[in-house]
């Protein structure tokens, strides 16, 4: 097998799409060599490698070595030095992790390997540069000596080990604080021998000599870090299995550190907040890459380089629009300067805001780089709620004082009790608190923290650090660099000025400007929403709804999936429509018994004796479910609407204390007694599998009598006014076709009456929900009563799996984290096993009536992979709460390109 596949002077063994065997970052680089862009030689050892070492007790397979020896000796050629070269220029590597999708500072890298005490004296020679030599060296040790032989801060130490040498030493020697960079050679050499001593007195054997030794260890470290802890926390928050494994990559040092005329740099091709066209990063003067990203010395920003190093920035600006062309899409780059020549290091599709995302797919399509298919696709479904969330209402914002600056690195606007740490962030937001974590910077130890945590404020790092790179993804609102506050760990204190902050007091944050409120602050909705639903002008002119708006019509030109809503009140009607829904797909008729007192009659009715008395109660209830339909037609504007009959069980309906008991008693003037007595009769050890759905039809077809006579009633209301009107009368809970045939003449038999009645003709659609297996698999028989499906997923994945919805929350942590459920099955349809019974259900139904109509109207339907599934099914629509119909919207899109 091949393991080992090497890149260098324009030819390379793998290419971009290899991305699965060669990780993203090799297969790139590969690329990039491909394309004629200046990267340094090297080589990526494949993921299976990492399968072959988890399988096999952290073991190699034989071939590895020989294959990683010519591996080595094709970059000595290119380069034109010897790995371990103890007379000429040596040849250094850097060791560089590389999993299929980037992992922002998960991963350990290992860099100037191939350093000793030979080897450091010949690179001191070759460069005339005895401080850059042991500056590398020095460096070396410390990240070998971190990541690979595991010299870490204890859990009683303040600092890490190496850093609190360098801060001991340079006390000593200088007196005060001097940057890294102005360490002289016999400094650096001093640091070297501190090092080896702290790692002989941590790890009780020197620092390994020889540079194979050195290689094998350091690969071997990337592979065992795609098991720790924070590797594996981000592989559970996005879903990545860790049956992929990471590559290694070996590559040829370039020195940014060489002195002024070097530098590093991290870059996005375009601003991934905001998506603005111009490059946007950061750099540092003669500094290694893991200067920049590391949040220690805070860098300047990329346009600055146009000054220090001129030609090199050229070079970069012309490598930004190659790379543009090329791979269509934003590109994150990471650079190093070496005595002014440019080098590519990496490139990746850039992570984005959503707000960023939506630019890109627009200005993208204007610039003639996509096409508007692919702008929809690059419209991650499940951050377009971020366009729509809320921002800080201007009023407000304009009274608060403004207590410190920092870098918009999360837009948005986010206020909540501040926490210093992930732990105590965590903890808050489990008691239902809105928690902001403020720290000096972030690291991936504060994973937990951010996902917990509304918005993340740090004091110190820039735009590509930690904090930035994290709430760019998980879509936090982010401020980073606030450099006024200072953050004290120890009294947990937050201080601006001559303001002190304690943990629990709220702070606001604006990540659009980058502005730090004290105090909390309130919220206004996004131009989307308020451009869309309030019709405001001023929206509607801004180049975020302009933008959503053309994403939508590009959506309804690429799907084949319509979208409606679950609503139950003309309001959420119009908002719905406003977003695009084509109708309702789903109103629960029970939300309207609780409105004013409305709710008398509905008990009055559960608790009458006779059908007589249950009539004259219902006769009561008729009148105000009339008006409710009548009003959602009418905001529906001649759109369909299916409403499901009477679903949940009765006791729902009545009071359970005393003291409201009592209450109820005195007003229908019966003893309390027979109140307790009736609610207690109703009682049920399992309302979920209890007297509910078209059950309660079948007890009493007087309920349901008296909904279809309400809603045809407003149906010929609607006719008279010429208002069109398309209602669908939906059954609940049906398991038996003669269930359903029960309910389907009742329901027939009233429209006639209510026609002749008024007068009037309409049309209607009489159909079920399928959300009980013996539905699902009994769905042919079914079939021949129903004119439509609606698969009400809530139901059929209760049933399905035999688990309760309000149950589960003391297992499903368990279950995710043992893999059990990829992913909470109420949110995200479990298309193995319930989605069978669904395409049991779409067959049979179809052999009966090839044309039946089938829907969607669990919560199933907002969720992006679950519309993808019924998209594949077939479905004519799926349908899901107001605010979440764009997503919807971009899914079934996404699902159609
Ligand atoms: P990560 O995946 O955490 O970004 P990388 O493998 O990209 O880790 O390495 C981190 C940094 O180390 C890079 O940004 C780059 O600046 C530096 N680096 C990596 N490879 C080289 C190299 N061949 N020469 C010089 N610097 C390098
Ligand atoms: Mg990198
Ligand atoms: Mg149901």
């Amino acid at each position: 097998t091949k393991y080992v596949y090497t890149w260098g002077a324009g030819k390379a063994d793998g290419d971009g799409s290899m991305k699965a065997l060669l990780g993203g970052k090799g297969a790139n680089l590969a690329e990039m060599t491909k394309i004629g862009l200046p990267v340094p030689a090297g080589f990526t050892v494949t993921t299976e490698v990492c399968t072959y070492f988890y399988d096999n007790k952290r073991t190699y397979p034989a071939v590895l070595r020989a294959q990683m020896e010519a591996g080595i000796a094709n970059m000595e050629k290119i380069m034109g030095y010897k790995f371990g070269d103890s007379e000429g220029f040596p040849l250094l590597v850097a060791v560089r992790s590389g999993a299929r999708d980037s992992m922002p500072g998960m991963m350990d890298t290992v860099l100037n390997l191939g350093l000793n005490d030979k080897t450091v004296a010949a690179l001191a020679k070759a460069t005339d540069n005895e401080r850059f030599a042991w500056d590398c060296y020095r460096r070396f040790i410390q990240m070998y000596g971190d990541v690979v032989l595991g010299v870490q801060k204890t859990p009683d130490e303040d600092h890490e080990p190496f850093e609190a040498v360098i801060e001991k030493y340079k006390h000593e020697a200088y007196g005060s604080d001097i940057v890294d960079s102005d360490l002289t050679a016999e400094d650096n050499k001093e640091l070297v021998s501190r090092f080896k001593t702290l790692v002989k007195d941590r790890t009780g054997h020197g620092f390994p000599e020889d540079p194979w030794e050195q290689l094998e260890g350091a690969a071997g470290a990337v592979f065992g870090s795609w098991m720790n802890d924070r590797a594996i926390v981000y592989r559970r928050k996005y879903g990545i299995p860790a049956a992929w494994g990471t590559a290694v990559n070996v590559q040829a040092m370039v020195f940014g550190n060489t002195g002024p005329n070097s530098g590093s740099g991290v870059a996005f091709t375009r601003n991934p907040a905001n998506g603005e066209n111009v490059l946007y990063g950061e750099f540092l003067v003669n500094a290694q890459g893991e200067d920049v990203v590391a949040g220690v010395r805070t860098p300047d920003e990329v346009s600055g380089m146009a000054e220090a190093l001129p030609a090199a920035f050229k070079e970069l600006m012309k490598v930004r629009a190659i790379l543009e062309k090329h791979f269509r899409d934003v590109q994150d780059v990471e650079f190093t300067i070496q005595d002014g020549k440019l080098y590519m290091l990496q490139t990746r599709n850039g992570k984005r805001t959503a707000a960023a995302a939506l630019k890109f797919a627009a200005d993208m399509v204007k610039e003639k780089l996509i096409s508007w298919e692919t702008a929809v696709m690059r419209n991650p479904a499940d951050q377009l709620d971020q366009l729509l969330a809320p921002v800080f209402d201007i009023n407000e914002a304009k009274k608060a004082t403004v207590i410190a600056k920092g870098l918009p690195a999360g837009p948005g606007a986010a206020s909540g009790k501040i926490y210093l740490n992930a732990d105590r962030a965590v903890a808050a937001a489990e008691k239902g608190e809105k928690v902001l974590l403020v720290r000096v910077e972030t690291s991936p130890e504060d994973l937990r923290g951010m996902i917990a945590a509304e918005g993340i404020l740090t004091a110190r790092g820039g735009v590509s650090s930690h904090a930035a790179l994290v709430a760019r993804q998980m879509g936090k609102v982010c401020v980073c660099g606030a450099s006024a506050i200072e953050v004290d760990y120890d009294k947990k204190t937050v201080t601006a000025g001559d303001q002190v902050f304690k943990e629990g007091d709220f702070l606001s944050i604006d990540g659009t400007a980058g502005t730090v409120y004290g105090g909390e602050l309130a919220t206004e909705p996004s131009e989307i929403i308020t451009g869309l639903i309030n019709n405001k002008k001023a929206s509607q002119k801004t180049e975020k709804f302009q933008n959503f708006v053309q994403l939508m019509e590009w959506c309804s030109k690429a799907t084949r999936l319509g979208v409606r809503t679950n609503a139950d009140t003309p309001e959420q009607v119009k908002n719905a429509v406003a977003f695009g829904a084509e109708g309702i797909g789903l109103t629960r008729t029970e939300h309207m018994f609780f409105e004013g007192d409305r709710i008398d009659a509905m008990r009055e009715m559960i608790l009458a004796n006779t059908e007589e008395d249950r009539k004259k109660a219902l006769k009561k209830l008729l009148p105000h479910q009339r008006k409710d339909f009548f009003g959602i037609f009418k905001a529906l504007e001649g759109k369909p609407a299916t409403i499901r009959l009477l679903d949940p069980p009765l006791h729902e309906f009545l009071p359970n204390t005393e003291e409201s008991q009592a209450d109820l008693a005195e007003k229908m003037g019966v003893p309390v007694e027979e109140i307790s007595h009736r609610v207690h009769e109703l009682h049920e050890q399992n309302p979920m599998l209890g007297h509910r759905g078209c059950r309660l039809a079948i007890s009493y077809p007087e309920i349901a009598e008296m909904q279809a006579q309400a809603i045809f009633e407003a149906a010929a209301q609607c006719v008279k006014k010429g208002i069109p009107v398309k209602p669908e009368v939906m059954v609940p809970l049906v398991g038996y076709a003669r269930e359903l045939e029960l309910q389907v003449n009742i329901i027939h038999r009233v429209a006639a009456e209510v026609k002749a009645d008024k007068g009037v003709e309409f049309d209607y659609l009489v159909g079920t929900m399928i959300e009980v297996p013996r539905g699902a698999l009994t769905a042919d028989e079914i079939a021949k009563h129903a004119q439509f499906f609606s698969f009400g997923t809530n139901d059929l994945t209760q049933t399905a799996l035999g688990v309760s919805r309000d149950d589960m929350g003391s297992f499903l942590s368990s279950y995710q984290e043992n893999d059990i459920y990829p992913k909470n099955p109420f949110a995200s349809l479990d298309t193995t096993g319930v989605g069978q019974l669904m395409e049991i259900a779409v067959e049979k139904g179809r052999s009966v009536k090839p044309d039946i109509k089938l829907g969607i109207c669990g919560e199933h339907g907002g969720d992006p992979d679950s519309v993808t599934f019924c998209h594949k099914l077939g479905l004519a629509y799926v349908s899901c709460s107001p605010y979440r119909v764009p997503v919807a919207r971009l899914a079934a899109a996404q699902a159609a390109i």
